[in-house]
């Protein structure tokens, strides 16, 4: 992990609440400190994900997307304030994280994730979190995980319900092995009620944190968790490696960097 993030003491009053979580402490907390967390999305499940890391102390945050804020987006965005209406997103995350802890560095890029810029966008991170909303940018971003050995912590969500899964190549199946390999066909975007972007932003922030301090284990880890808010109660299945997956399987050509 990048050691250089993290300069000087751990600031104690402002992670005190979790410091004194069995586990936690503050080797665990200088890890996260030194860790570099790339965010591939700043709408509703980026969100959360972003402010619960930076204000956790996570060493350094990318944040991606290629959108302006539209009005629409204020039901579940709550990185934004209706001010905001019409100004690019990651310079208004930027500025609203850094508020939040500065302690944390924020690195942001404004436009789409192609196979072209995303080695230099987030080559450094040690884990990447899918806040995407689309299948096409969620198979590029799978596809240079794995290629490059790094963890990817996915997240979906449609109106009261998502699911989570923890990718850690190459010891899980990847992201290919259950998304279908092309979109439905769109009858504009997806329905979601803003809380429920909350709730699974927020799990990604938890998936993250115990998964980088090593203070915990990770349910999701392989394992596709399903969350369903209208009966408030979630399920965790786990994922096998298709066969003939073209990202995952042996005979792909992508080799996994590790
Ligand atoms: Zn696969």
């Amino acid at each position: 992990m990048g050691e250089h993030y993290y300069q000087g003491n751990i600031s104690k009053e402002r992670y005190d609440r979790q410091l004194s979580i069995p586990g936690w402490g503050s080797e665990a907390q200088r890890r996260i400190a030194a860790s570099r967390v790339g965010i591939a999305g700043a709408g509703g499940l980026g969100s959360p994900a972003a402010l619960y890391l930076a204000a956790a102390g996570v060493g350094a945050l990318v944040i991606c997307d290629s959108h302006t804020v539209d009005i629409s987006n204020l039901n579940r965005q709550i990185l934004y304030s209706s001010a905001d209406v019409g100004m690019e997103k990651t310079g208004l995350a930027q500025e609203r994280l850094r508020g939040l802890n500065p302690e944390v560095e924020v690195e942001r890029f404004q436009g789409r994730l192609k196979d072209e810029n995303i080695d230099g966008i987030f080559a450094d991170c040690d884990l990447i979190l899918d806040c995407l909303d689309n299948l096409e940018s969620r198979q590029m971003l799978n596809r240079y995980c794995w290629r490059t050995g790094k963890p990817l912590l996915h997240a979906g969500i449609r109106e009261f319900y998502g699911e989570l899964l923890l990718v850690d190549p190459p010891d899980t199946p990847c992201l290919a092995c259950f998304l279908p390999e092309s979109e439905k066909k769109k009858e504009g975007p997806p329905p979601v009620s803003g809380p429920v972007a909350g709730v699974l932003g927020s799990m990604q922030a938890v998936e993250a944190l115990k998964f980088l301090g090593k203070i915990a284990p990770t349910g999701s880890m392989g394992r596709l968790l399903l969350v369903d808010l209208v009966s408030m109660s979630m399920d965790s299945v786990p994922i096998s490696r298709r066969h003939g997956c073209p990202v995952c399987s042996p005979d792909s050509h992508i080799n996994t960097g590790d």
